[in-house]
């Protein structure tokens, strides 16, 4: 056994609730909650969402309101709104060879469900967890396929889906961003820098106290509750990026989640066509 190896059997986090099915969707809701939101807060709601929402005909037959209901405080709507797309687009053609031709499903999402789900062997999807290690074992930045060809080569002999976790895990885990515990890491020996030369970008969260982002979340929080909602009471502007967005819906004077207007009740459809 490698130090990796062993360091993922006994420390890996094998007890988060996604980890126990091989269910393509399940997997894809799990993967596209965490691209945007923290473990913590996807352990509580990723259940709670496949329980109303249990398969993509589930999903597809519901209306984008009803995701967007579903989809909760967890951030970033629009993820829910690209779920309940993947969804009616696998219930018309099946899923793709190719996931990437999911809408909201990139390289990274697509390389983990193929790893994740059908444990392929050169699967892999570089997430900034896998990045962090990758570039600071190499000591540079790296592009995707760059950073791909590292974690290949970083894990061996792990492959497919033991690979992906481990080197996720030693991210959020031991490679951490503020503080690496090198002293504790499988792959020091192997590292270029050991934590001493940090190469990446630390991002930065905008503030969101005050943000457009706030009155965004305010305003949806609005339309998940009220039956009715005049346009005239809401924030317009906020209003005219969610109709943009796909996320929200003006009919007949009333604001309301796609899918869910006075016009519109019970098709799930009906989220498609805006009108004003
Ligand atoms: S030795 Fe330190 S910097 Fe290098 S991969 Fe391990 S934790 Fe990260």
């Amino acid at each position: 056994m490698t130090p990796l190896e062993r360091w993922y059997v006994e420390h890996g986090r094998h007890d988060l609730a996604w980890r126990h099915t091989r269910d393509r969707w399940s997997v894809l809701v799990a993967e596209v909650m965490l691209a945007q939101t923290q473990v913590a807060r996807v352990a509580s709601a990723w259940p709670e969402f496949l329980a109303r929402f249990p398969t993509v005909e589930a999903a597809a037959a519901a209306s984008v309101g009803d995701l967007i209901v579903a989809w909760g405080r967890l951030g970033y709507p629009r993820r829910a709104r690209r779920l309940w797309e993947a969804a009616d687009f696998v219930v018309a053609h099946g899923w793709p060879d190719d996931l990437t031709l999911l809408p909201g499903v990139g390289r990274y999402t697509a390389g983990a469900i193929r790893a994740e789900v059908d444990d392929e062997p050169d699967a892999i999807g570089i997430d900034v967890n896998i990045r962090r290690v990758c570039e600071r074992t190499e000591g540079a930045s790296l592009r995707d396929r760059e950073a791909e060809s590292v974690a290949l080569r970083l894990a061996r002999p792990l492959y497919g889906r033991d690979r992906l976790l481990a080197l996720m895990d030693l991210g959020a885990l031991v490679c951490t961003a503020r503080a690496p515990q090198c002293d504790r890491c499988p792959l020091r020996r192997r590292c270029a820098t050991r934590g001493e030369r940090d190469g990446e970008v630390r991002s930065r969260q905008p503030r969101y106290e005050g943000s457009f982002r706030q009155r965004r979340g305010r305003v949806l929080d609005l339309l998940r509750r009220a039956e009715r909602v005049e346009i005239g009471d809401v924030d317009i502007e906020v209003v005219q990026s969610l109709v943009d967005d796909g996320l929200a819906e003006i009919r007949e004077g009333l604001v309301t989640l796609p899918g869910r207007g006075p016009s519109s009740a019970g098709s799930s459809r009906a989220g498609r066509g805006l009108t004003r």
